[in-house]
């Protein structure tokens, strides 16, 4: 079953607007065991038919010791589909849990990323593909602008530090709703990472935020992802993208304020 039209145009507008996937290119799709990713790769399967450029598609899940069920039907799901997928068993992540069951995302993140370049390169890839979703780049903005002082989200597009991989998020535009939608309609196997349970993070308290405001709000995500590609630096309050020479003048209902 192909992913829905709106899915298919969202990530086909995503890998034109930020030139993610190019001709010849081998693209390794991140499978986490969730929606989101089985999305990616579904959809970036379909495009690889219908693209005008030439470009193959291959799947990984990397095994850190937290999915909750066995992995083996998700294997057994993507085999039947002809799908190019690696299960690689992190060694080192394995030992970490062992070691310091109560790590923080920052050690394990750093342990993934290792291995996924190194499965990556063993796929010939060139391009890495996650499965971040238009959810996870608005709950990065409002966490990066309440929690560490800095108005960012997610890279759409970057680079690994030594070059050797583009890193895209074809899903930036897509919100879960969609993923959830998709992947249920296709009777997949969705293996549960430990993680995805906790409760009382930041994260959790941001889903819930914008599930309590989206009842009066429905289009709260979508004009979050316009902000993020609409800036007006110069009513921001960072010099770098100011003009002080140029700097409009302050409206007089603001001087009130300005003098208390
Ligand atoms: S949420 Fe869990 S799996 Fe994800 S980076 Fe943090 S510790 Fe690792």
């Amino acid at each position: 079953m192909e992913p829905s039209k709106a899915i298919l145009r969202k990530v086909g507008e995503a890998i034109r607007r930020f030139k993610m996937i190019r001709d010849g290119d081998r693209v390794a799709v991140a499978l986490s065991g969730g929606k989101d990713s089985l999305t990616l790769l579904e959809t970036l399967l379909a495009l690889s038919r219908k693209a005008p450029i030439e470009f193959s598609v291959a799947a990984f899940t990397i095994e850190q010791g937290k999915f909750l069920r066995p992995i083996e039907p998700l294997g057994e799901y993507l085999r039947s589909r002809g799908v190019d997928w690696t299960y690689f068993h992190d060694v080192p992540s394995h030992r970490l849990l062992a070691e310091k069951p109560d790590h923080g995302c920052d050690l394990c993140s750093r342990y993934r990323r290792r291995a996924v370049y190194e499965v990556a390169k063993g796929l010939g890839a060139n391009v890495i593909a996650f499965g971040h979703t238009a959810d996870d780049f608005c709950e990065a903005l409002l966490r990066n602008a309440m929690f560490t002082g800095k108005l960012s989200a997610l890279p759409a597009v970057t680079h690994s530090r030594d070059g050797e991989f583009r890193l895209i998020r074809p899903l930036v535009f897509v919100t879960e709703d969609l993923t959830t939608q998709f992947a249920g309609s296709l009777g997949a196997p969705v293996i549960p990472c430990g993680c995805s349970q906790r409760t009382g993070t930041v994260r959790r308290s941001l889903r819930d935020l914008f599930s309590s405001l989206e009842g009066d709000y429905p289009h709260l995500k979508e004009n979050l992802l316009s902000a993020m590609g609409n800036l007006d630096p110069s009513r921001l309050l960072d010099p770098r993208y100011l003009d002080s020479d140029r700097a409009p003048a302050l409206e007089p209902e603001l001087f009130p304020i300005l003098s208390e």
